[in-house]
């Protein structure tokens, strides 16, 4: 994977309030018409000043890294995020802050691993990208970039105002690992049910300061490493015995995600928990979110998650599934015990979820 530096010129300004490292990895919101006007295809990324104009009035000193050949983010995977962790890593000294442009599918999985690949993160990786292309009239790149921009370039005191990976999309900035894509044609494709916006964009940009983390007190902690040997399981009335066996017993699986009803409620069925109890005591760890857009997993309050409490599931309170199949891959990469793997998944790590 390789991402070259793009030289745009932005008319770098004499004293710049702030530096920031712009990574565009793709999506749509880096899509113009081909030559028939038929495809959408990436445009030139040095071209992004002609297309957003607005940026040249920024003083902000502004390097672009753009990966090549960008990429639609259904194909993103560990790799890219190891990547982007390392690239934050490399330059981390000589940015205030990171804007990553990247498709909006899988936005709240990369925004969400990121966040804990980078630990003591001090300055702000802003996520974002676009429902309509950046080469069309009606384009919401535009908007999206520019307050991206100037959010990660916001500062008081020398602070920035948000030391964390977040998502910026239509008006709001939401926290990456509490974010859900929740529209596929209007420009409110972000969702955080279960926590508050981190800060609204209106004529003003305003910012919520309790929910924002605080700033660290240790230095930048880079991760290198996660486990992909992980499943999501979500339940449906009816499930059968056959899937849920075949998943539980892939070669080399770690661990499972298992998307429950309600507070973490699941089917009393014999079959299934004796399935469930075997792969726990096989090692496999089994961290338990709901299914449900609001509220929290609490095992043990009505029966059918009692039984799932008392083999070992791992509740996973109110973690998106984004944050905890994210989570499950960072704790199981770093060789922890099952005791400690189940204490490091039910404890708050980066604000991705509310312990009790
Ligand atoms: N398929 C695109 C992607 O996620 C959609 C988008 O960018 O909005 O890369």
């Amino acid at each position: 994977m390789k991402f070259l530096k793009v030289n745009i010129n932005t008319a770098a300004p004499r004293d710049p309030e702030a530096s920031i490292l712009l990574i565009y990895t793709g999506g749509t919101i880096g899509m113009v018409s081909d030559k028939e006007d038929q495809h959408l295809v990436p445009f030139d990324f040095s071209e992004v000043i002609h297309r957003v104009p607005e940026m040249r009035q920024f003083k902000v000193m502004l390097t672009v890294l753009s990966q090549d050949p960008p990429i639609d983010s259904s194909n993103v995977g560990v790799d890219h995020w190891i990547r982007l962790a390392q690239i934050i890593q490399v330059n981390y000294q000589e940015y205030d802050g990171f804007v990553i442009l990247h498709g909006t599918d899988t936005m709240a999985y990369s925004a969400s691993a990121l966040s804990f690949l980078l630990e003591n993160l001090e300055k702000p990786v802003i996520f974002t990208g676009a429902q309509v292309p950046i080469g069309r009239m009606r384009t919401d790149a535009r908007r999206n970039l520019i307050t991206a921009l100037e959010i990660a370039s916001a500062h008081r005191m020398g602070k920035t105002l948000v030391p964390e990976v977040s998502i910026f999309f239509n008006t709001v900035l939401l926290r990456g690992n509490r974010s859900t894509k929740v529209e596929s044609r209007h420009f409110n494709a972000f969702h955080s049910g279960k926590y508050p916006q981190l800060a609204k964009a209106g004529i003003d940009i305003e910012y919520n300061p309790p929910a924002i983390l605080p700033a660290p007190t240790r230095p930048l902690h880079v991760y290198q490493e996660l486990e992909s040997q992980v499943a999501i399981i979500k339940l449906f009335p009816g499930i059968s015995p056959t899937l849920i066996k075949a998943i539980l017993e892939a070669e080399g699986l770690k661990g499972v995600v298992l998307e429950t009803f309600g507070a973490g409620n699941a089917p009393t069925y014999p079959w299934f928990l004796a399935l469930l109890r075997e792969a726990i005591d096989r090692g496999i760890t089994i961290l338990n979110v709901s299914q449900c857009e609001e509220g929290e997993v609490h095992q043990g309050q009505y029966e059918t998650s009692m039984y799932l409490k008392e083999m070992g599931v791992v509740g996973g309170y109110d973690l998106s599934t984004e944050a905890a199949v994210t989570k499950l891959m960072f704790v199981l990469a770093q060789n922890l015990s099952k005791e400690k793997i189940a204490e490091v998944l039910q404890t708050d790590l980066r604000g991705e979820m509310t312990s009790r």
